[in-house]
């Protein structure tokens, strides 16, 4: 009998089953549909011995030193600043938009003060922000939007950004100095050894038993468990029972190039004129020496595994119906990028996991205060269905 089964084995389900095991001494069972622990930041040495990241460029950055302080357990780091270029008029320039990216894209040489009063003259002022053309226009402008940001975001969202929710293109920002840093925050850097070592530390447990290639429906009817933490899609938990949340996915295309440098940036953005968002450079990220050179394009698509959930109104509201059931549904906690319909980064999984299992812990408290009436209401059981499950006591 496990004390909880985990359902995917991405950043929300291994903290758990790390804190769960190793901090409340529970049984753990955690299964994942993909051959791999890690979800989406599963990487890998590829056939040529390079380090890279099956699913995309994950870089690891947060303000939050308890979430840096409880992964340090598992990896050491490698201090890590990302860089980001866009191709805009033929020319790769500093994204975030700063100073020079101004400076180069118009052939001028402003200082920082004649940089803000020019971006100033350009922008157009909005009563309120509410969609991430807002954000945009009102900071940079029309002409900055149309090369920087409408093109990627229509292809990366198949929607116009004045679709989509502001904190979509909010999350990157504008400057007007010569910071060209993709991300400012405290901690910064690079599991030394590769995210996927950090979870096999992480789940290395005798408490925690991993099951892989397994979706838990599969396994639902023989093994029995106390409680469920869930961290895939919330909409296919619920059989889709409202309709079908938006998710966008992407198809990743990796090659190995035979040289040892293949760009000038570890990431090159594409807003405009090709198929694919951006080429990442896995060098760069990792410090890895080596002869040969591994990419990855990200090409957009609107079918296949679940990426990013779509934040705009009518998505949320559809969630709060998912979330409505959920938190309807006893012995099941959702955590997660899927679970919560959140355009989380790894960090904010994180967090959140931990605060997930802060709650258990003050629920576990009760339960040892009373145990003889908890013992009888949550019992033993093997639910099939996930209906059922709403049917059982927290
Ligand atoms: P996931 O990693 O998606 O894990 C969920 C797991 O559940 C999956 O492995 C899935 O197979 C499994 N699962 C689903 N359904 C079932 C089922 N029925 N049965 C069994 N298992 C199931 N964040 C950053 O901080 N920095 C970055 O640079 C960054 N770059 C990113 C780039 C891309 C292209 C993408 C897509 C995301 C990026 N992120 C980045 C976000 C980061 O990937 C997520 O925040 C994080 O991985 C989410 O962890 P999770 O555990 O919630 O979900
Ligand atoms: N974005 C853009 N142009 C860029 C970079 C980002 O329009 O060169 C927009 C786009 O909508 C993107 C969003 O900003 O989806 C967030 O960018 P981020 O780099 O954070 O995306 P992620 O790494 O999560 O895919």
């Amino acid at each position: 009998m496990f004390d909880y089964l985990i359902v995917g084995a991405g950043f929300a389900g291994s903290v758990l089953a790390e804190r769960l095991a190793s901090d409340a001494h529970k049984r753990v069972l955690i299964c994942d549909l993909r051959n791999h622990i890690g979800g989406n930041a599963f990487d890998y040495f590829n056939d040529d011995g390079i380090l890279v990241h099956r699913y995309g460029p994950h870089i690891f950055h947060t303000n939050s030193k308890e979430v840096f302080d409880y992964l340090a357990r598992f990896t050491a780091w490698r201090p890590y600043q990302h860089r980001v270029r866009a191709c805009v008029d033929g020319q790769l320039l500093p994204m975030p938009i700063n100073l020079d990216t101004i400076n180069q894209l118009f052939g001028l040489s402003l200082s920082a003060f004649e940089v803000e009063s020019f971006l100033a003259s350009l922008a157009e002022p909005r009563n309120q922000i509410r969609t991430s053309e807002d954000v945009v226009v009102s900071k940079v402008g029309r002409e900055l939007y149309k090369k920087f940001f409408q093109g990627y975001t229509r292809k990366q969202w198949g929607l116009d950004p004045s679709e989509l929710d502001a904190s979509v293109t909010a999350r990157v920002p504008t400057r007007t100095n010569r910071d060209d840093r993709y991300f400012t925050d405290t901690y910064q850097a690079m599991p030394l050894h590769g995210y996927t070592r950090m979870f096999e530390r992480m789940l290395n447990h005798p408490n925690i038993k991993v099951m892989l290639n397994t979706d838990y429906r599969e396994i639902l009817p023989y093994i029995p468990y106390r409680k469920m933490i869930y961290t895939g899609p919330i909409d296919a938990f619920f059989e889709y029972q409202f309709g079908k949340l938006p998710y966008r996915s992407l198809e990743f295309v990796h090659e190995t190039h035979d040289r040892p440098v293949y760009q000038c940036a570890p990431v090159i953005n594409y807003p405009n004129d090709e198929a694919y968002t951006r080429i990442t450079e896995f060098k760069y990220l990792t410090g890895q020496e080596h002869a040969k050179t591994s990419i990855v394009y990200e090409y957009p698509q609107a079918e296949g595994d679940p990426y990013y959930p779509v934040p705009r109104p009518e998505n949320t509201r559809l969630y709060e119906r998912y979330k409505a059931l959920a938190e309807a549904t006893p012995g099941v906690h959702f955590v997660g990028r899927l679970a919560t319909y959140k355009y989380y980064n790894m960090d904010q999984v994180v967090a959140q996991a931990l605060k997930t299992y802060r709650t258990i812990r003050e629920r576990e408290a009760i339960q040892v205060e009373q145990p003889a009436l908890l013992e009888g209401a949550l019992g033993e059981r093997t639910p099939s269905v996930n209906g059922k499950l709403r049917a059982r006591v927290r």
